[in-house]
């Protein structure tokens, strides 16, 4: 469902042309389980972007369903995005003022899911990643295997064909590692899963395919199970986001952390009364002057001037002679 034929990216870097990766060859199916390893700079993260359509490519076609993909441009590639890639990074990249249902709630709002819809899968995933206990807890709260485990369920609940994830268990301790492992291979069941690691001993016993890389090239890759190969990528029905959910998701970006709200309180309330006062001082100075008799309207007048004013304050007429 997923072929790469020679392509290349290269990174322009102040006149230097960097390889990120280098004519490389691949196929991979749905159900597949694939690890990526390789040393730093070997292309690891560059692949794996241009599989998520983060990157473009410079040389070779990419098919998606036989379908070619090196004239999208970055509209088709958002697209592409949605109907298809879900990205498990390794710093987690969730917001930390969201509970762990908002967050993954969010991913189903952007990608235009109904309300009715998005309650019950929201749910379904969090008990599927063991953080039904921690559903109304904010990240900011959680270990960094909690955090990692949340991330996979944002990713799984756009329910696309390909998860990809670089270094998913970086940043975790061995125990936290093996849980997210073993979630991430339940998932691999029908969909295509792509894992970045240097630690290749974790996911080796999961794997159906492991590919090795040096200098952007492929330059080892092992199938270890087959896997069906006329299986093709259900893609997925995302739409855009409701304009009731943009106003939803302002509202709780303005409330959701308790200091930011009393700050743009605090603003709001400085602003206005300073507005307020400017206003009323400038009225009264305004009033005194009219009693002294003048007025914004002849200011700069000689001292000799007089000033007539009808007694009932109607206003002169000219009278026709
Ligand atoms: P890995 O993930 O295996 O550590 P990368 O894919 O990040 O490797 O990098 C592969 C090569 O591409 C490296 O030589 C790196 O310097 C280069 N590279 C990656 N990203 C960029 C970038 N944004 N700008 C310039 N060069 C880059
Ligand atoms: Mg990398």
């Amino acid at each position: 469902m997923l072929e790469l034929k020679k392509v290349s990216k290269f990174y322009n870097d102040d006149g230097n042309i960097n390889t990120g990766i280098l004519k490389v060859d691949l196929k991979l199916n749905i159900g597949e389980f694939v690890i990526i390893t390789g040393e730093s700079g070997s292309g690891k993260s560059t692949l794996l972007n241009v599989i998520s359509g983060l990157d473009s490519y410079e040389e070779g076609e990419m098919y998606i369903n036989g379908k070619e993909t090196s004239h999208y441009n970055k509209y088709d590639f958002e697209e592409y995005r949605k109907k298809y890639i879900a990205n498990i990074f390794q710093d987690f990249n969730l917001i930390n003022s969201y509970t762990v249902y908002q967050n993954i709630e969010l991913m189903m709002i952007l990608n235009g899911y109904s309300k009715k819809d998005i309650k019950k899968r929201v749910l379904e995933i969090i008990d599927k990643v063991g953080l039904t206990k921690f559903k109304n807890t904010k990240v900011s709260k959680l270990s960094g295997g909690q955090k990692q485990r949340v991330a996979i369920a944002r990713a799984v609940v756009k329910d696309t064909p390909i998860i990809v994830a670089d270094e998913p268990t970086g940043n975790l301790d061995t125990k936290s590692a093996q849980n997210v492992i073993e979630i991430l291979k339940n998932i691999a069941k029908d969909k295509l899963v792509i894992i970045v690691t240097h630690n290749i001993e974790q996911f080796e016993q999961y794997a159906t395919r492991i590919i090795k890389m040096h200098d952007g090239e492929i330059i080892e890759n092992k199938e270890i199970k087959q896997i069906d190969e006329n299986t093709k990528a259900k893609e997925c029905n995302n739409k855009n986001i409701k304009i009731k959910n943009i106003v939803k998701l302002g509202v709780r970006n303005t409330f959701n952390i308790k200091t930011k709200f009393v700050l743009l309180f605090l603003i709001f309330f400085l602003v206005t009364t300073t507005l307020f006062f400017e206003y009323s001082n400038f009225k009264y100075a305004e009033y005194q002057e009219s009693l002294d008799g003048s007025s914004t309207y002849f200011k700069d007048v000689s001292d000799n001037r007089i000033l007539i004013k009808k007694e009932d304050g109607t206003p002169f007429t000219r009278r026709r002679l």
